[in-house]
């Protein structure tokens, strides 16, 4: 079967429906819930050789309804307004999850972000935030880095923003530790995916140590979550990227390989492709790279026995359902990937107040918020009698429908 794309944002608002049906939700509620506050479209013409390219740029806002809107910056050739709505949809639900006094937003640039030169994303990142600093800063709009963009390009965020509004280092987070970021900030989206991971083996009733790992992505996600699961006693037997992957079914030492830019560049006996990676035989499946990798034409050959979703949106709703039935246990996005905005949101904290945190305490906070969402979900999921995914999105539409009512948006 091919798989044919669906819209993004309408297999969000389908959870956002579900759940406001078990809270008994009224419709006009669901109805805001299930719409965007703002989105600005942009375009960023780009100097390329003696012509000029015309790029298209977003930032989708979601809700406020919790606190000022969080969501990252992505740089890829397939970035349309209907992702970015999805992305800033989940951003909502996922700060409310975690419960981190933020809304949801997310923004995008559709250009492949392999092809460009450091001078070239500068630029983009620089237009995208003189195009929008208006609805941007550390109390309205605070941006991150997601695919395609990293610690640099938040740095060279906060330097456009601060000459545009002034020193506000809160404007942006997942900027480098030197220049106002936060020592754990990171690692922090892949330590928690590899936290979560384990507690899902215990919860189980599996032994952590030994249990097997796959892992489709070597980009910030996926490196540290292998860093972690391996250094948690897991066995990471596969890891593939954009340009292939590796599998040792001994374990990959991922130490050794984690300062290789991309996987073509290490040397392995035995090498697979990017996606089959995903039908490997292992204990824990972490999708770490794009959306919709997990769809109809492959979600019957997988082989894991759990699937905790590092990479937002990985698996289309049609095959989660496929999934679930063949007894496969998935930990959603909303909770599994939320160490990220859960870090950031200890990085705007600390710039706000001016103060740092050691790492350690850093690591600490993480790991004791991400413990109590995962309890919460489990909870919720058993009072319910519903899978984890809709556990998660009870506990999260009812927090922000909660949230609006109590503002009186209605009025
Ligand atoms: P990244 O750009 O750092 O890395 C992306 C990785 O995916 C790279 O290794 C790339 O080679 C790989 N990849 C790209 N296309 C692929 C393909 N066709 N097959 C296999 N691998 C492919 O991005 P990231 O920040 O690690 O984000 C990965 C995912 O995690 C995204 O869905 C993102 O939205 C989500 N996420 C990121 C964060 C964060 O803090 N960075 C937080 C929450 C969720």
């Amino acid at each position: 079967m091919t798989h044919t794309k669906t819209s993004a944002f309408a297999e969000v608002n389908e959870k956002v429906a579900q759940a406001g049906e078990i809270l008994s939700l009224k419709s006009g509620i669901v109805k805001a819930l299930s719409s965007c506050e703002r989105e600005v479209v942009i375009s960023i013409p780009l100097r390329r050789g003696d012509d000029v390219e015309v790029l298209t740029g977003y930032r989708v806002q979601h809700s406020s309804a919790r606190g000022p809107r969080k969501g990252g910056i992505r740089f890829h050739q397939d970035v349309d307004l209907d992702d970015v709505r999805a992305l800033a949809s989940l951003m909502t639900w996922k700060t409310a999850l975690i419960d981190v006094p933020f809304g949801g937003a997310k923004g995008g640039v559709a250009v492949d972000a392999s092809k460009l030169t450091s001078i070239e994303k500068e630029e983009i990142i620089r237009r995208w935030t003189r195009s929008l600093v208006h609805v941007l800063g550390h109390h309205r709009d605070i941006p991150a880095p997601d695919m395609g963009t990293d610690a640099k390009s938040m740095a060279w965020l906060m330097d456009e923003f601060h000459r545009l509004e002034g020193f506000q280092p809160a404007c942006v987070t997942g900027k480098p530790v030197e220049l106002f970021g936060a020592p754990g900030r990171e690692e922090a989206t892949g330590r928690g995916v590899a936290m979560i991971a384990a507690a899902t083996l215990k919860e189980n009733k599996l032994k952590v140590e030994g249990a097997t790992v796959v892992i489709q992505g070597f980009g910030n996600v996926g490196r540290y979550a292998a860093l972690v699961c391996q250094e948690l006693g897991m066995k990471v037997i596969a890891i593939s990227d954009v340009s292939g992957g590796i599998v040792d079914k001994k374990g990959i030492d991922i130490q050794s390989i984690f300062s290789f830019k991309t996987l073509d560049e290490v040397k392995a006996d035995e090498r697979i492709g990017s996606a089959e990676v995903l039908t490997l035989e292992c204990d824990v499946l972490i999708p770490a790279a794009l959306g919709g990798v997990i769809n109809d034409s492959n979600s019957s050959k997988i082989n894991a026995r759990f699937i905790i979703e590092g990479a937002n949106q990985p698996i289309t709703i049609s095959a989660d359902r496929d999934l679930r039935a063949q007894g496969v246990v998935i930990v959603p996005d909303i909770l599994a990937n939320s160490g990220g905005v859960m870090g950031s949101y200890f990085e705007w904290t600390q710039n706000i107040q001016e103060f740092s945190w050691p790492l350690e305490k850093f690591r600490r906070e993480l790991d004791t918020r991400m413990e109590g969402a995962f309890i919460n979900v489990h909870k919720v999921s058993k009072k319910h009698s519903v899978d984890l995914r809709t556990a998660a999105f009870i506990v999260a539409v009812g927090r922000v429908a909660e949230a609006f009512e109590l503002r009186g948006s209605l009025v």
